[in-house]
């Protein structure tokens, strides 16, 4: 299943081939805030969606004809693994490592939908990078998760591009201009992708492959991350945790057109600004 929001924060699942507006069936508030909407049905999903295309409030939509928002506008916390693949620090020349370093926070008001344009900075001499990044969206919560349990936290995954100023400042400024972390198109569950050790993905500027590798390459593993993240921190349904990038990270400018593609998740088309 697929589960997205759209024209301006209604929710939709998409599941068999077919499209729902399931916002009204939900009873949402649109105009809520802080806008936690999403969050809350990832907390407890399988009640609140049992039977939902059959309710009457709940109508067909065509996916091409709606505008794609962020998945998730406002989750407790975005933590992402610096340095995780080996190819990635060798081109960096990093002494860092994600299993050595653990991970660190990106603004969660940096989120940014797929029909959002990444807006850069004006920073004359500095390079603005993308990062290719396969996103998990957690599902429970937890604290000191074992590895051997981690998988059952996982509600889903999306693409994220994990975008950065290079340079000296604290790692979290870098990362937490808004629209730096575009994210989506859409969730898909958790069931929807095979093999979450092995997923292929992508990353083009101008239509030049730059990143093409595997999560197979994560320095620190999926599950580890979980037990990572959740010993130091109790984690929530909705937060989401970038994991980390391959090699070919390289310069964006204003002008050029990103695309992500991760297999089982969909891809993202960015402009940038
Ligand atoms: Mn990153």
């Amino acid at each position: 299943m697929k589960l997205f929001r759209f024209n301006g924060g209604r929710i939709g699942i998409a599941t068999n081939g077919s499209a729902y507006d399931i916002t009204d069936a939900l009873g949402i508030d649109l105009s809520a805030w802080p806008p936690v909407q999403m969050v809350t049905l990832i907390a407890d999903f399988q009640n609140r969606t049992r039977g939902i295309t059959d309710n009457p409030k709940t109508k067909k939509i065509d996916m091409s004809a709606i505008r794609l928002d962020v998945p998730i506008e406002w989750p407790n916390k975005l933590m992402a693994l610096p340095v995780n693949y080996y190819e990635h620090k060798a081109e960096m020349n990093s002494p860092n490592r994600a299993d050595l370093n653990g991970f660190f926070l990106k603004a969660n008001s940096s989120l940014s939908g797929p029909n959002d344009p990444i807006v850069l900075p004006s920073l004359p001499g500095r390079e603005i990078h993308h990062e290719c990044e396969l996103g998990i969206v957690l599902g429970k919560k937890g604290r000191n998760v074992t590895r051997e349990n981690a998988m059952d936290y996982i509600f889903g995954y999306a693409c994220l591009i994990d975008v950065v100023v290079r340079g000296k400042e604290e790692r979290v400024m870098r990362k937490s201009w808004d629209s730096f972390c575009p994210f989506g198109p859409w969730i898909v569950t958790a069931d929807e992708v095979p093999d979450p050790s092995d997923v292929k993905m992508k990353l083009w500027v101008n239509d030049e492959l730059r990143q093409d590798d595997s999560t197979k390459n994560l320095i620190v593993d999926i599950p580890g991350m979980i037990e990572l993240v959740s010993k130091v921190s109790t984690i929530y349904p909705g937060d989401i945790i970038a994991t980390g990038t391959p090699s070919g990270v390289g310069p964006i400018k204003a002008g050029d057109k990103v695309r992500i593609a991760i297999d089982h998740v969909g891809e993202m088309n960015l402009t940038v600004k």
